[in-house]
């Protein structure tokens, strides 16, 4: 009855109950598995709490990730962010959280895979950004929480969401795009408008590739959640002033799947390509080889 695997689906399951999308997965969820509406709840309100305690834990300025690349930047935004800067504090806020949960992921702490744990920053970081600047309750970000599932869901039925399949726009692209429909939901758009904001993100990052620095997941992907959150920003904004995608949803995610199919090997999580295979990755990968055999 709630069931949909297309963005069209949704927005006309909308339409048909007049609900918006959080309420439609959660309908959704709860004849998929069976379980109540408190125990799904529940589940969404408990990874909002590992998100929050991820960002706590990532805004240490000592922390490092194991392979020593990344670390301390979360907390080198957050200081810089009460100066003269240029994004201004909602967007800069985003940007230390983002950080801030792919530091701790980097560091083995834990998190939530949004939808996975390289991309995990993205959401986190714009949720609790929001909430704090803009004031939004807990019970709200849950909600904002369910939107971004419903297009992770999409996007998972449709095309992928591995970084080895499709490459980073199928991690960080996604994960942006689902943020920014739940920022479009939290700052009051319409259910049409948070499916626009997706297509804007997932738009602006088709064609990202998937190029960890020695295959770890620190360099290039902590930043990239950063900048990846910013997208999912901006893509909001637009949807909210009225701006429409010219290219539906439901076709950007197919756009984005054949993009990923035609993309070579070495551009999806081989560490073969892109920025990989940089002389400083390369001297790195050296030197992380050379530490290891001596150990
Ligand atoms: S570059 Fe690859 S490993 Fe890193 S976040 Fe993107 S998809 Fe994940």
């Amino acid at each position: 009855m709630y069931q949909f695997r297309k963005g069209t689906e949704l927005l006309n399951l909308c339409q048909r109950y007049e609900l918006n999308i959080d309420e439609i997965i959660l309908r959704c969820e709860m004849e998929e598995s069976g379980q109540s509406r408190e125990q799904i709840w529940d589940l969404m309100q408990d990874n909002l709490q590992v998100m929050q305690d991820s960002i706590s834990r990532g805004l240490d300025p000592d922390l490092k990730s194991v392979g020593g690349l990344v670390g301390g930047n979360a907390s080198k935004v957050q200081f810089y962010m009460e100066k003269d800067n240029l994004c201004g504090k909602t967007i800069l806020k985003a940007i230390t959280y983002a950080l801030a949960v792919s530091e701790c992921n980097a560091a083995m702490g834990k998190i939530v895979a949004a939808p996975t744990a390289g991309a995990s920053g993205i959401l986190p970081g714009i949720l609790v950004a929001l909430a704090e600047e803009k004031d939004y309750s807990q019970e709200e970000l849950v909600k904002a929480l369910f939107v971004a599932a419903a297009v992770g869901k999409i996007i998972a039925a449709n095309a992928t969401l591995s970084g080895a399949e499709g490459g980073c726009q199928a991690e960080c692209g996604s994960a942006s795009s689902m943020a920014a429909a739940a920022a479009v939901f939290l700052s009051g758009g319409s259910p049409e408008m948070s499916l626009d904001a997706g297509a804007i993100a997932l738009k602006g990052l088709l064609g990202l590739v998937c190029d960890p620095v020695a295959g770890l997941v620190e360099v290039p992907c902590s930043k990239r959640n950063a900048t990846t959150t910013a997208v999912a920003i901006t893509s909001a904004d637009m949807a909210l002033a009225g701006i429409k995608s010219f290219i539906p949803f439901d076709e950007v995610v197919e756009a984005m799947y054949r993009v990923g199919k035609s993309m070579a090997a070495d551009l999806r999580e081989t560490a073969a390509g892109g920025c990989a295979i940089t002389p400083t990755a390369l001297r790195y990968a050296e030197h992380m080889l050379s530490q290891q055999s001596e150990g």
